[in-house]
C-alpha cells in the first residue's frame, strides 16, 4: 500500500484514533491502520474504519470504566 498524498511507504501499526463527536472526545487505542513512513499519514482501511465509526456512534457497548482511587503518599503517611 502507497501513501495517496506523498507515494510514500506505509506500514501496518496500530494507533490512536481520536475523534470528536456530539461534544464528547471519543478516543480508540489499538486501531489497525497503515502509517506512511514519510508523511506520517494513517490510512484507516474502509472495514476497519465502519467499525471505527460504530465505537465513535456509541453502537457498540463501551467496556466499564475502573475507578482508581488516588493517594498521594507524603499527605497521608
Ligand atoms: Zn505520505
Amino acid at each position: 500500500m502507497r501513501c495517496a498524498f506523498c507515494k510514500g511507504d506505509t506500514e501496518e501499526r496500530v494507533i490512536r484514533y481520536v475523534q470528536e463527536f456530539d461534544g464528547r472526545v471519543v478516543i480508540i487505542e489499538n486501531v489497525p491502520a497503515q502509517v506512511c513512513t514519510q508523511c506520517g499519514e494513517q490510512l484507516i482501511r474502509p472495514e476497519i474504519a465502519e467499525k471505527v465509526q460504530k465505537i465513535v456512534w456509541g453502537e457498540v457497548p463501551q467496556p466499564k470504566t475502573v475507578e482508581v482511587d488516588s493517594y498521594n503518599f507524603a499527605e497521608v503517611a
